[in-house]
This record gives structure tokens, C-alpha cells and sequence, in this order.
């Protein structure tokens, strides 16, 4: 097996090369996790969460590293990269506090009492891609281990340096061994292989949404637990009654962040017709303004696109009869590069409106009214995540009860907090990670009787 060389996109220069992880110690590696999950599991609550926090104060002790690496491996901006590590902190310290939680109910009942359990699962195996390489895999190991599962993890193949990082870390704080095990290499191979692999329950699932049906397919003849966060093609709904310079200013954050590369970008930007205009006259400076470049530059705020392909899939979107509103700069190579662009689609139907582009691309469209703002945010097969815009309560209210999105935010574009539940309707994914329930998620119910 051939080591694969990990890029830098920013200089296209090789910064690591990865042994691929083969498919015999795949099933090394899961039978390993199997046996230490018999341990893990019986460690005491008090224990378990002890160890999570050590775990928390080993990243925090690490985190510039940490950033600088994915900085360096996946092109993130340094702010965004020192928050992304900085996330994972948070959520096991957060996660720290579950095992203690994990509380049953006693039922009344005749003849004797009735109890729940919430048990761990065994194994999970947690299926990482290459946008948010060390959230989406705190997102995944953290509940799963506070709940007392043992961790299989495969990171991108383009971005695996921060996983195994953390992985050594776990090592460092005093997890057992194969309680946290991040095994690099192929989709199809690992993934896959989690997927068929009788020792792994669960399988949280973070990528595209032609993969993800293809991860629940394989789940399904097993009836093995699965959790999915796949695509989306929010909407970003600007009322004429909204701050619309506020909202204008800020807009480009919700799409351009991690160069569009984002499950939750507001890829798609409604407005109401009467201020259409005066919005994009205020939404340009900003666009203009974004700083793109070194993201090791402590004042950068767009870096590259992961890849040459990437950018290429992106770069097709945009074709010789598209009408460009206008485009911020970006350098000109080496580097994966691609300017933030704002484009006005051909109508709804548009593939710059249907699809997800996953770059620095936003379609901006008018509507007339609430019932028509409200048709199209959900004339899309997916429903992640969303912004809402306006200054009268009531709207924000009714628009967000109706938006068929698992997340939305008023008056904002941020998406994700570690304390409360994550998650998209339709074909954005299946189950909800994060929140106060992330343990749960790691867990079956049991129901005891004891007769009297
Ligand atoms: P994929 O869905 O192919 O990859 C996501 C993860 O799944 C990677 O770790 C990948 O491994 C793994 N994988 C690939 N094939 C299988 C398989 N058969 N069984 C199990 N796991 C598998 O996403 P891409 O990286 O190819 O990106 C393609 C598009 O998907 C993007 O342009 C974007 O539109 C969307 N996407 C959405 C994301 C989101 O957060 N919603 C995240 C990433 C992508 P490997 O690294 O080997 O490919």
C-alpha cells in the first residue's frame, strides 16, 4: 500500500505522508475497539468524566498546535482554526459532564418495580470529511465516549493530520488503549468496512449526501444504528423590514466562511424584491473587502479550497452565461484559490440555486412576500440550517416554524453551538448530534422488571 501525500492548499507543497490504514487491520483495529469497550464501559462515571476533562486540558494545552496544523492541512483561516480546536476543548468538557447524567426512570408498575438503563452501544465508527476535519470528529467521539462506547474514527483522506493528533492526545491525557482509535485512509475501504463490520453499532456519518444514502443502505441490512449530517442549500431570507445593513454587512460571513466549504452556508440569499437592490449595493464592499489569503495570517478571513478538483467542480458552476453580480479577490496561486462570488441564477430552477456547490458561490434571488420568502427557502430537497432577517417578532416566529430546516437563526448566521442540538430535516440527514441529548444518541434503552 502506497503512502498518500498530504497537501497544503495553500502552496500546493506536500507537508506530510500518511500511511493508509488496509483492510486486515481495519478489522484489527475494530476487534481491538470491541474488546476495550467491555472495560471502558464499566469505568465509573466519575472516572470516565475525569478522564474527558484531561483529555479537554490536553487539547487546550495543544491547541495552538493543533490550529497551526490545520491551518497548514486543510487551509482554515487561523481564527477559524484556533475556534475549531478550541470546539472540541468545550465539547469534552461538556461531554465530561454526561456520564454522570445518563439518568433511567423508575415507572410505577404492579407486583414489583420497573426500571431503564441507557447502555452503551460497543463500538462507534465516526466518518469524517475533509471541511471541518476536528469539530465533526469531537462532534462524533466525545458524546460517544462520555456514554462508554469505544471510538473507530476515519478522517478525510485530504485532511488527517489534526484526528490523529487528537488521537495521540487521548493517548497522553490516560484514555485506555483502542478506546479512541483514528485509523487514516479510504472511504471505501474503512468507511465502508465500518459500515459491514457486525462489531460496529453505530455509525455517525458527516459528507456528501450521495454517500450518506449509500452509508445508511449498507446500515440498514444490519439494522445498525446510524446517524447522518449530509448536504444543504440554506437560505438566508431578508425581509425589507429587516436592518438591512446589519444584515447586508454580515452576509458574506454566512457563506464565505471556510470558502463556502460549510454544510451550513447560506448558499442561497432571498431578498424581498422592494430593497433587492439597496442590498446589493451593501452586500458589495463587504464582498470586496473580504481579506483572502495566507491563512496563517492572523488578519485573513477566506483561505483556499481544499483541493485542485474541488476548485474545478467549483470553477464549472459559474459558466459563460452566468449573470456575475459581483466577485471579491483572491491571490493568484500557488494555492487552490477562488474568489468570493455572488451571482444572480436564472431563476429558481437555476442548478446555482438546487445545488450544492460547496465554495465561495452564493445565488442571490427576490421574492414578493412571507408565503413566497417561505416557498422558496423550502423548494430544496435539503434542510439544514438558515438565517432569518427582520425586525418584527411575529414574523421571525412564524417563518422559523415553517421553514423546514433543522436550524435557523434570526437576526444572526451563526449555526452551531456543542449545547444545543444539531441536525438537518430531509435529505441535509437523519438523528441530531451535539446538544443535551449527544449521549443519549450512544445508547440503548434497556427496561428491567423486578418482580416483588
Ligand atoms: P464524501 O461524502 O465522499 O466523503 C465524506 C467522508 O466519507 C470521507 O471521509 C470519505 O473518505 C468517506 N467515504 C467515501 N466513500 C465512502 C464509502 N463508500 N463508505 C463510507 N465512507 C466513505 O465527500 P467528498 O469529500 O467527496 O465531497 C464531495 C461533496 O460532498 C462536496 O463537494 C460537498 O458538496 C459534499 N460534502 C458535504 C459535507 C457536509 O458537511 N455536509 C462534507 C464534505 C463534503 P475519503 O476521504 O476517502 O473520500
Amino acid at each position: 500500500m502506497t503512502a498518500s501525500q498530504v497537501i497544503n492548499p495553500a502552496t500546493e507543497q506536500v507537508i506530510a505522508t500518511v500511511e493508509p490504514t488496509g483492510a486486515a487491520a481495519v478489522d484489527a483495529a475494530i476487534e481491538r475497539a470491541h474488546r476495550a469497550a467491555a472495560g471502558w464501559r464499566e469505568v465509573a462515571p466519575g472516572d470516565r468524566a475525569r478522564l474527558l476533562r484531561r483529555f479537554a486540558d490536553a487539547v487546550d494545552a495543544d491547541l495552538e498546535r493543533l490550529a497551526a496544523l490545520e491551518v497548514a492541512n486543510s487551509g482554515h483561516t487561523l481564527g477559524n482554526a484556533r475556534w475549531e480546536a478550541g470546539n472540541v476543548r468545550d465539547l469534552l468538557h461538556f461531554a465530561a459532564g454526561m456520564p454522570e447524567r445518563l439518568l433511567g426512570h423508575q415507572i410505577p408498575v404492579a407486583g414489583g418495580v420497573d426500571i431503564t438503563f441507557h447502555e452503551p452501544l460497543g463500538v462507534v465508527g465516526v466518518i469524517v470529511p475533509w471541511n471541518f476535519p476536528m469539530p465533526i470528529a469531537g462532534w462524533g467521539f466525545a458524546p460517544a465516549l462520555a456514554a462508554g462506547n469505544t471510538v473507530v474514527l476515519k478522517p478525510a483522506e485530504l485532511t488527517p493530520l489534526t484526528a490523529l493528533r487528537l488521537a495521540e492526545l487521548a493517548l497522553e491525557a490516560g484514555l485506555p488503549a483502542d478506546v479512541l482509535q483514528v485509523l487514516p485512509g479510504s472511504g471505501a475501504v474503512i468507511g465502508a468496512r465500518f459500515v459491514t463490520h457486525p462489531a460496529v453499532r453505530k455509525v455517525v456519518f458527516t459528507g456528501s449526501t450521495e454517500v450518506g444514502k449509500q452509508v445508511m443502505a449498507g446500515c440498514a441490512a444490519q439494522v445498525k444504528r446510524v446517524t447522518l449530517e449530509l448536504g444543504g442549500k440554506s437560505a438566508n431570507i431578508v425581509f425589507a423590514d429587516s436592518d438591512l445593513e446589519r444584515a447586508a454587512a454580515t452576509a458574506p460571513y454566512g457563506v464565505f466562511d471556510n470558502a463556502g466549504q460549510d454544510c451550513c452556508a447560506r448558499s442561497r440569499i432571498l431578498v424581498q424584491r422592494s430593497v433587492f437592490d439597496r442590498f446589493l449595493e451593501l452586500m458589495e464592499p463587504a464582498v470586496r473587502g473580504l481579506r483572502v489569503g495566507d491563512p496563517a495570517a492572523e488578519e485573513t478571513e477566506m483561505g483556499p479550497l481544499i483541493s485542485a478538483a474541488h476548485r474545478a467542480k467549483v470553477a464549472g458552476y459559474i459558466e459563460p452565461a452566468t449573470k456575475v453580480a459581483f466577485t471579491g479577490a483572491c491571490p493568484e496561486g500557488p494555492g487552490f484559490w477562488y474568489p468570493p462570488t455572488v451571482v444572480l441564477p436564472d431563476g429558481p430552477q437555476d442548478r446555482l440555486v438546487r445545488e450544492e456547490i460547496f465554495g465561495p458561490v452564493v445565488a442571490v434571488l427576490p421574492f414578493e412576500d412571507e408565503a413566497e420568502a417561505i416557498a422558496m427557502a423550502n423548494d430544496t430537497e435539503y434542510g439544514l440550517s438558515g438565517s432569518i432577517w427582520t425586525g418584527d417578532v411575529g414574523r421571525a416566529l412564524r417563518v422559523s416554524r415553517a421553514v423546514e430546516s433543522g436550524n435557523l437563526s434570526v437576526n444572526s448566521h451563526s449555526s452551531v453551538r456543542y449545547w444545543t442540538p444539531f441536525g438537518g430535516f430531509k435529505q441535509s440527514g437523519l438523528g441530531r448530534e451535539l446538544g443535551p441529548d449527544a449521549a443519549l444518541a450512544f445508547t440503548e434503552t434497556k427496561n428491567v422488571f423486578l418482580a416483588s
